[in-house]
């Protein structure tokens, strides 16, 4: 065997044994970080919230900070403001945008009057699919908004349509209730 193949050998053993006494080395050392995990994983947290709400010094989220608590913060990247437009009413109306899908949501502050804050986001309307106002329904988490692209909530007893009023309001011939409906007319005229 040539010398030069043999010496490669010796040190391919050297190189091997080393690795796998790096290698113990490297599992000893995972297994004290057990120990203190938490507190580091905390202010790691920590220090993200911190930015988010902009008091470390930088922008935070600003207004999107409640886009984040109220959808989740890999909704904010999506979130687009529309400033200008009228489609809320007066209230700051968004965009939800990936691909060529997307949501309209609008950032109610004085909901039922009260002051609150929330969120609606626009679906099409029950009564008419022609309709030329616009329908909105609360959007209170990300499940919601889900479930309004998905269609679930299009004829959602919460939706507000602002030329036909709520649903389910005056439409007593629904097909979707009649039970219900006609219990309470016979309630109604005895
Ligand atoms: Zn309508």
């Amino acid at each position: 065997m040539p010398e030069a193949t043999i010496i490669k050998q010796r040190q391919d053993m050297v190189d091997s044994h080393q690795t796998f006494s790096l290698g113990k080395e490297g599992f000893a050392t995972a297994f004290s970080d057990r120990f203190d995990r938490l507190l580091p994983f905390l202010e790691r947290r920590s220090a993200a919230r911190q930015a988010d709400l902009g008091l470390d010094d930088g922008d935070g989220l600003g207004d999107l900070s409640l886009v984040a608590r109220t959808f989740s913060k890999e909704i904010v990247p999506l979130w687009r403001w529309k400033p200008g437009s009228n489609i809320a009413g007066g209230d700051r109306g968004a965009e939800i945008r990936l691909g060529q899908q997307y949501l309209t949501p609008a950032l109610r502050t004085d909901v039922d009057g009260e002051g609150d804050v929330g969120f609606d986001v626009a679906v099409p309307c029950p009564h008419d699919d022609e309709c030329t106002g616009r329908a909105w329904v609360p959007a209170y988490n990300v499940t919601c908004l889900f479930r309004a692209l998905n269609g679930d909530l299009d004829d959602d007893e919460g939706i507000v349509c602002t030329v036909h009023g709520p649903n389910h309001a005056d439409d007593q011939d629904d097909e979707d209730t009649p039970g219900i409906e006609e219990r309470d007319l016979e309630a109604v005229h005895g």
